[in-house]
């Protein structure tokens, strides 16, 4: 069984700041930390629960998404990382494709956050702050988490396991329904401030939940989005939707809605797939 563990950094245990998830901050050398210990967990739990293959991607942008400048989709600490797992760095948000075209049987979201706009929702956003207000698939709105899944679900991947903050957790399973295993690990308090469980536990919770995500594999069900697939983006600012007026198949719909339609989700997404 080959499992695929995508990680993000914001809805990890400890971590409440941009401080702790932006590459030229002193704290994101904790940060880091904090993240590759909850990938391990799940890891563990991967190979417990019966993989024999477990691919970590960090994709974490780590503020520096645009250039070269910074360590963007870099921010796990190769030495820390389990010895079992093979892992993929600075290769762009959910853009590694892939492990799906080799046959992938399982997706975890470790460190995951709600999607931009949520109430009490830990350094919650949609992909940017800066740049994206809010994303639909058929005028459902999403998070990453949804985006994610989407991506899963088009090569029949179920997302098995969701870790982050409560408010993640509740997104995920009113998302995917209750065949999605989630494990809060701590309490959203506002955007900047949370209930932490203490990292050591909120590891042990993790792997335990990695397990039991696998056992019950059968009843993780694909998100497949209704065919033909419309995606919109609620751009923030008038030069990131300038970005898009140049790329082919886009409808722009007005000064801040952009729409891209395809026979599936994959078809739409990619001609606005960001980075
Ligand atoms: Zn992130």
């Amino acid at each position: 069984m080959r499992v695929l563990i995508m990680g993000d950094m914001e809805g990890v245990a400890g971590i409440v700041h941009w401080d702790q998830v932006s590459h030229d901050s002193a704290m994101y050398q904790e940060g880091r930390r904090l993240y590759t210990e909850e990938l391990n967990a799940a890891i563990r739990g991967a190979f417990a629960g019966g993989a024999d293959e477990v691919l970590v991607v960090d994709s974490h942008g780590a503020g520096a998404a645009q250039s070269n400048k910074g360590p963007a989709f870099n921010s796990l600490i190769p030495e820390l990382i389990d010895p079992r797992c093979e892992f993929v760095t600075h290769h762009g948000w959910a853009n590694y494709l892939q492990v799906f075209e080799d046959g992938c049987d399982a997706c975890f979201f470790v460190g995951i956050h709600a999607r931009g706009g949520t109430p009490g929702g830990v350094l919650s956003h949609t992909i940017a702050s800066m740049h994206w207000w809010n994303v639909f698939i058929n005028e459902q709105v999403v998070g990453e988490i949804g985006i994610v899944a989407a991506i899963c679900g088009h090569y029949g991947v179920p997302m098995a396991l969701v870790t982050g903050d409560d408010k993640a957790c509740e997104e995920a399973t009113a998302l995917l329904g209750p065949g999605v295993k989630t494990v809060a690990v701590k309490r959203g308090l506002s955007r900047y401030s949370a209930r932490h469980i203490p990292p050591v536990r909120a590891r042990q919770m993790i792997e335990h939940g990695a397990v039991e995500a696998l056992r019950n594999l059968r009843s993780a069900k694909p998100f497949i989005p209704a065919q033909p697939t419309a995606v919109r983006f609620q751009i923030v600012t008038a030069d990131v939707m300038d970005g898009y007026r140049k790329r082919p198949g886009i409808e722009i719909v007005d000064g801040q809605n952009l729409v891209s339609r395809g026979a599936n989700f994959m078809e739409a997404w990619s001609k606005v797939a960001p980075y």
